[in-house]
């Protein structure tokens, strides 16, 4: 706590826009009103008591960039004047966001990160952005941009004769549909030789399970994604199950050996759906992981390769958050000891 109880009210706004006119009321009868809000001001710009109201506006919040703890208790400071900004200094560090326990995503881009270790790693815009946090994340712009990104580098690389890593690229199942097909048809065309993985989870997981057009609602007609791909002009097309993780390996390869074979983009379509839209049925919970301590080495691979939130480091082996644990399999593949086994319940 920053001990501003009692000093300073925090109002969190459910609907930014339109801001409901009785939280203008509400407003008017405070001394000064600090919007801290992410991206552009929106709710700053429709609050009308101007000359009180603090933001991205008029400087007291850095108009770019993320709204970082450092950046609001410096907002904090600016307008409360005596706040103890050494409170800063107190602030334990927030762990980066994560993808959820039990992701298919996590299991696919452990592969690609075993598969290329020195590979370069495009992406998109999705929840999978977050394969960032597993290493296998290089760079994202746009959507879309993954597949441009990745054929513009293998270009750029190989126009100014330098030495190629490993390209493999990441996309959404519903990014795929929205905005990559004209660049893998470009891709095609010039030649450039990468591995693409579309990352299908049969759902547009990131802004709430919208349907995609490869897995729409049954009186909607389904758009087949490899026939799409295939329309494309993509001669080597592979589906993989993301938890059969030796198998995701070896596609990924095989992929990689015939892109650089044939100079052509080859796909893999990593499916397997989001777990967080399954049926309620398959959500029930019939196993549990355990750790056999006698074989546990501390090493902490299980936690530092798979960063699954159900896993902590703990003293003597890895703290598990059962509740959180989804029985992937991932960690327990990873474990080189045999220390972690998932059993029926
Ligand atoms: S990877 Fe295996 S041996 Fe290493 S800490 Fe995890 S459970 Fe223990
Ligand atoms: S099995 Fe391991 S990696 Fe999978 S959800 Fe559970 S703790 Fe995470």
């Amino acid at each position: 706590s920053l001990g501003l109880e009692g000093s300073v009210d925090i109002y969190k706004v459910d609907r930014p826009f339109p801001l409901s006119p009785l939280l203008n009321d509400e407003l008017s009868s405070y001394e000064e009103i600090l919007v801290l809000e992410e991206t552009y001001p929106v709710i700053e710009l429709q609050i009308p008591y101007r000359e009180k109201t603090r933001g991205r506006l008029d400087g007291t919040v850095p108009s770019e960039g993320e709204l970082k703890p450092e950046n609001i208790l410096k907002a904090l400071h600016l307008l409360l004047g005596d706040f103890p900004f050494e409170k800063i200094n107190d602030l334990k560090e927030g762990s980066p966001p994560r993808l959820c326990p039990g992701c298919p995503h996590r299991a696919t881009f452990w592969a690609i990160k075993k598969a290329f270790p020195q590979g370069f790693f495009p992406s998109d815009i999705g929840c999978y952005t977050l394969g960032l946090e597993m290493g296998a994340v290089d760079a994202f712009l746009c959507m879309g941009a993954g597949v441009s990104l990745a054929e513009g580098f293998y270009l750029a690389l190989k126009n100014a004769g330098q030495k190629i890593p490993p390209i493999c690229a990441t996309v959404g199942d519903s990014t795929f549909f929205h905005a990559c097909i004209p660049a893998l048809i470009d891709a095609v065309t010039k030649k450039a030789a990468f591995v693409l993985v579309i990352l299908d989870n049969t759902t547009t997981a990131m802004t709430g399970g919208q349907p995609t057009p490869s897995n729409p609602p049954k009186n909607l007609r389904k758009v087949e994604m490899e026939e799409v791909i295939k329309g494309c002009g993509v001669e080597f097309i592979k589906v993989v199950d993301p938890f059969d993780f030796p198998e995701m390996e070896r596609s990924l390869k095989e992929a990689y050996a015939f892109s650089q074979e044939r100079e052509a983009p080859a796909v893999i379509i990593s499916r397997r759906p989001c777990p967080l839209f399954e049926e309620k049925e398959t959500q029930k919970r019939s196993f549990i992981l355990k750790l056999l301590r006698k074989n546990c080495k501390s090493c902490m691979l299980c936690v530092l390769k798979s960063k699954c939130p159900a896993l902590e480091k703990g003293q003597e082996g890895p703290i598990i958050h059962q509740h959180l644990c989804r029985g992937c399999g991932l960690c327990v593949f990873i474990c080189p000891n045999q220390a972690l086994i998932l059993t029926e319940v």
